[in-house]
């Protein structure tokens, strides 16, 4: 796992889960906190599982849909116009069963299958802009550097998003998204245990009832609505259990939240030396990182890897603690063993391909390019991968496909002028039609065109 955090400098369209509700009041001061993107490969592999049936119920499941978290202690979820779903780390951490994340996915999946989003960015041409932040969004871990306690990957948001009052959805795009989860989650199975939790939750904890606003809120006629509407479908409908293995999963992703979220002191008290469930040991061991007690969370992790050998999660998360303790060497085998299990999770690969480069040697570098050419594989659109690749392919001396690497990277920080330059330079190293010759020129020929649109 990397925790890897990026930081936004405003909200992005709130959905009425909340923060939503409060707006349409007008009693929201408004934020420009920044925000940051959490990256974990666990965490993200959850929500994966989450939204799998619902994706089929909605024969989506070939589609790629990115989902995104955001470190924000409020419950919350939105969707974007690139079909990119965002969810506050509060949702997970709050949730106490996965159903009600499932269900908030199911909600925003109905604005996404209802093109609501499409609607308001015809409406409001900055939309436009927000789509194109939100593919940014928590991808771009080009500049990633160590902090002790998470990885913070250094690039701003730089235009913004200064409209969240006005992208709110209306209601009749609530309760259609509403309607839509509800079909979603019958189809699936999933049925309305989840979203109904999960609304009564927001009644019950928003905000506090010290505040005036509470009185808005608990009189809001939208989640009360929307409490009633599920809980007759839920009634009309019969309830289902909680999918098998879900709540395991969900209790170790909340963990690691904490672990990583909350004092490591305050952590360490709540699970003791001894605690015997796994997603305590986990938090536990993710806390002593934090106050540098690496001798004792190593040791943690080999207790809980010698019970839990095959899972790549763990791996992970020892990888990093071993990275974090300076034992490089260690953290490269333990990568090692994650990808083993994990060949997919192109963020592990990421951070090996990371400690390779460290190293500098060709034979290091040729290993990094390996991951990195996997990275890109499975989430092209991550502008980092393709920085490192790009170093990767220097230390090779290939400097025609260096230069390919970093026109992708260009193009999805949509900075297509340099992309072009890029992609030009790299066209005079590869021989005509070859692979990289033809996407080099397919990025000269994109960046033209969209230059003649616009
Ligand atoms: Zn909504």
């Amino acid at each position: 796992m990397s925790y890897l955090v990026q930081r936004l400098t405003s909200r992005l369209m709130p959905d009425l889960w909340y923060f939503g509700v409060l707006v349409l009041f007008g009693v929201l001061v408004s934020s420009a906190a920044a925000q940051a993107v959490v990256r974990d490969t666990e965490i993200e592999n959850a929500l994966r599982v989450y939204m799998q049936p619902l994706l089929k119920a909605a024969n989506l499941d070939d589609e790629r849909l990115i989902i995104t978290v955001i470190q924000d202690p409020n419950i919350n979820a939105t969707v974007l116009p690139n079909g990119q779903i965002l969810v506050h780390t509060g949702s997970l951490r709050q949730a106490e069963d996965p159903t009600e994340i499932a269900g908030m996915l199911a909600h925003e999946l109905g604005h996404y299958v209802n093109n609501d989003i499409l609607k308001l960015t015809g409406k409001f041409a900055e939309s436009q802009q927000i789509s194109l932040a939100g593919i940014a969004l928590g991808l771009g871990l080009a500049l990633a550097t160590q902090s002790p306690e998470l990885l913070i990957a250094g690039q701003l948001l730089g235009q913004h998003v200064g409209v969240r009052n006005q992208l709110q959805f209306t209601r009749s795009m609530e309760s259609g998204a509403d309607r839509r989860a509800s079909e979603l989650l019958h189809r699936s199975g999933l049925g309305f245990s989840g979203i109904l939790a999960l609304n009564q939750r927001l009644l019950e904890n928003y905000p506090d009832p010290a505040h005036a606003e509470a009185k808005y809120l608990q009189t809001h006629p939208l989640t009360q609505d929307r409490i009633t509407y599920f809980a007759r479908q839920l009634q009309r409908l019969g309830a289902r259990s909680t999918p098998l293995g879900w709540q395991r999963i969900h209790d170790r992703v909340r963990a690691k939240l904490q672990g990583f979220s909350d004092a490591p002191q305050e952590v360490l008290m709540q699970y003791s030396e001894g605690v015997e469930h796994l997603p305590g040991q986990m938090a536990r061991a993710i806390a002593l990182m934090r106050l540098a007690r690496y001798g004792e969370a190593i040791a943690l992790m080999q207790a809980i890897l010698a019970e839990h050998s095959e899972d790549g999660f763990l791996y992970d998360l020892m990888g990093d603690i071993q990275r974090q303790a300076g034992r490089e060497d260690q953290a490269l085998q333990y990568y090692g063993q994650a990808i083993k299990r994990l060949p997919w999770a192109s963020l592990i690969r990421y951070q090996r391909a990371g400690l390779w480069l460290k190293k500098a040697t060709s034979a290091h570098a040729l290993a990094a390019r390996d991951d990195l050419l996997q990275a890109v594989r499975f989430e092209p659109e991550v502008p980092g991968y393709w920085h490192s690749l790009a170093h990767a392919y220097r230390l090779l001396d290939e400097s025609g496909e260096a230069d390919l690497a970093l026109a992708e990277a260009a193009l999805l920080e949509h900075k297509p002028e340099q992309s072009k330059a890029y992609a030009l330079r790299a066209k005079r190293g590869f021989s005509v039609n070859s692979a990289t010759w033809l996407r080099a020129d397919d990025i000269v020929k994109q960046v033209e065109a969209k230059r003649k649109g616009s």
